[in-house]
C-alpha cells in the first residue's frame, strides 16, 4: 500500500479561506505601516547561522533548540530564519544603509522554528514586522506600539486584545537586576527546571520567561525589575507611557514581561488575547539599542515588533472573494467570438471565466459553483443578429442584449464599482 504524502509536521498548506485571511492581514498591516513611513524589505529565508546565533543569544529558546540549521553541499553553515529582525539588521549593515538613518523597514513572510506543534504554534509560521532604526526617543516606542494597535483595530480584533508594556531598563539597570536574580535563585537551584538551571549562570533574566510550572512558583517571589530600574530608565519608560496615552492606546503595565531574546533594552511589549489558549501573544516586540552594534554595525538605536499572522488569522473572519465573476458560455460553433469577447472583457478589468463543455444544465451548475453573478450565453442564432443572452445567476432572469453594449450592461447591472 502506498502511503499518502502529507505536509511535514508543523507545516500546512494555505489555501482558500485561510489564504484570504493571511493575505488580508499582510495587506492591512503593510498598508498601515506604509502610512507610518515604513518601506517593505524582503530578506532571504536562510542566512549564515552566525547571523542568528549571536544576536538572539546562545541561551535563548530559539538558538538553543528551535533553529533549523544545516550544512549545505558547499559546507556552509546555514539556518532557516526563525525571526525577522536579525535578517533585516544584517541587510541594513550589508547594504550600507547605516548611512541613511533613520530608517523604517517592514517585512512579511515565513519563519521556521522547531517547536511542538499545537493550535497557534507551527514549525513554519508567518510574521509581519516593522523595524524603526536610528531614533533613540521614547515616543518612537509609543508610535510603534500605536501602529500595532491601529492594525488590530483595522482587523477588528482590538477589543479582544490587551496591550502589555514593561521596561527592562538600560544596561546598568539590567546588570543590577541580574545580580539580584542570581542571589535569589541560587538557593533554589536544584528545584529549577534543567533549562532554568542552565540560564542561571548564562542569562538569569530568561528564567522569568520560563513556562515550567515549578519554575513559575519560584519566580512568583523573585525580586522585581521595577526596584532595580535607574532614574534614566524610569524616565524613558514614563515617556513611553505618556506617548501611549497621547496616542490613545489603552495599555497595562505587566512587570513580569520580559522578552525571550537577548537584544532588547528599555521597552518590551506584547499584545495578548485570551482567545487562543496558551498561544495568546499575537504581537511582540521592544527596543533593541545594542543590536546593530552587536552585529558589527555602528551604534544605532532600534525598536520594532513582529505580529503572528497565523495566530491573528485564528481570530478573524475570511474576507469575501473580491471578484464578481462573469461566466461566458459558448453554445455551438461560437467559441471564437466567445473567446475574443472574454479577452476583451478581461482587458477591461472584469473577472471572466470561460465555461468549456458539458450540456447547458452542467454549465449553469458550474457557473453557480464558481459564484458567477451573470452568465453570458453565446448561441449561434442570437449572434447572427449581434446579440447574446445574459442570465442573472441570482434571479434567473434573462435579457437579450447587443454584444456591442455587453460591457456597459454587465458593469451597470452586475458589478459594484470599487
Ligand atoms: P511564544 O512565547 O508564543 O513562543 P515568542 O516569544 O517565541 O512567542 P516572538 O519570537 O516574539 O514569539 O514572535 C512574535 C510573534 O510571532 C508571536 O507573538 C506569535 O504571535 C508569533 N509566533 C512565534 N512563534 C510562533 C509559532 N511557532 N507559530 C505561530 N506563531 C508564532
Ligand atoms: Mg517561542
Amino acid at each position: 500500500m502506498s502511503q499518502k504524502l502529507q505536509p511535514a509536521r508543523g507545516t500546512q498548506d494555505i489555501f482558500g479561506e485561510e489564504y484570504r485571511k493571511q493575505d488580508h492581514i499582510v495587506q492591512v498591516s503593510t498598508r498601515l505601516a506604509a502610512c507610518y513611513g515604513y518601506e517593505s524589505i524582503a530578506t532571504p529565508i536562510f542566512e549564515y547561522t552566525a547571523a542568528f546565533r549571536r544576536p538572539l543569544g546562545e541561551t535563548s529558546d530559539v538558538v538553543g533548540k528551535e533553529m533549523y540549521s544545516f550544512m549545505d553541499c558547499g559546507g556552509e553553515e546555514l539556518t532557516l530564519r526563525p525571526e525577522g529582525t536579525a535578517g533585516v539588521v544584517r541587510a541594513v549593515i550589508s547594504n550600507g544603509m547605516t548611512q541613511n538613518m533613520p530608517l523604517k523597514l517592514s517585512y512579511a513572510g515565513p519563519m521556521m522554528r522547531y517547536e511542538r506543534p499545537q493550535l497557534g504554534r507551527r514549525r513554519q509560521f508567518h510574521q509581519m514586522g516593522v523595524e524603526c532604526l536610528g531614533v533613540n526617543h521614547p515616543l518612537v516606542d509609543a508610535e510603534t506600539i500605536a501602529l500595532g494597535f491601529e492594525i488590530m483595530k483595522s482587523l477588528n480584533v482590538a477589543h479582544r486584545i490587551q496591550v502589555q508594556v514593561n521596561s527592562i531598563g538600560d544596561l546598568a539597570s539590567r546588570q543590577a537586576y541580574r545580580q539580584a536574580l542570581v542571589e535569589y535563585f541560587t538557593p533554589f537551584l536544584s528545584d529549577l527546571s534543567p533549562d532554568s538551571q542552565a540560564r542561571l549562570t548564562r542569562n538569569p533574566l530568561r528564567i522569568l520567561d520560563s513556562k515550567d510550572a515549578k519554575d513559575k512558583a519560584i519566580i512568583a517571589n523573585a525580586p522585581r525589575f521595577e526596584d532595580y530600574l535607574n532614574d534614566e530608565s524610569i524616565a524613558f519608560f514614563n515617556e513611553v507611557c505618556r506617548g501611549l496615552t497621547v496616542l490613545n492606546v489603552p495599555y497595562i503595565i505587566n512587570r513580569q514581561l520580559v522578552r525571550g531574546l537577548d537584544y532588547y533594552t528599555h521597552t518590551a511589549f506584547e499584545f495578548v488575547t485570551t482567545d487562543l489558549g496558551a498561544q495568546g501573544t499575537v504581537l511582540a516586540g521592544g527596543r533593541y539599542d545594542g543590536l546593530v552594534q552587536l552585529m558589527g554595525g555602528p551604534e544605532i538605536a532600534g525598536v520594532g515588533w513582529a505580529l503572528g499572522i497565523d495566530r491573528l488569522a485564528l481570530m478573524i473572519d475570511a474576507p469575501k472573494l473580491e471578484a464578481q465573476t462573469i461566466a461566458v458560455v459558448p453554445i455551438g460553433e461560437t467559441e471564437n467570438i466567445a473567446f475574443s469577447t472574454t479577452m476583451y472583457l478581461r482587458n477591461q478589468g472584469l473577472t471572466v471565466d470561460f465555461l468549456y463543455s458539458g450540456n447547458m444544465v452542467k454549465r449553469m451548475k458550474r457557473a453557480n459553483k464558481i459564484g458567477a453573478v451573470a452568465a453570458v450565453v453565446m448561441g449561434e442564432e442570437e449572434l447572427q443578429t449581434g446579440q447574446v443572452i445574459v442570465k442573472n445567476m441570482e434571479t434567473g432572469d434573462q435579457d437579450i442584449i447587443k454584444i456591442s453594449t455587453l460591457e456597459t450592461y454587465l458593469t451597470t447591472h452586475f458589478l459594484t464599482k470599487k
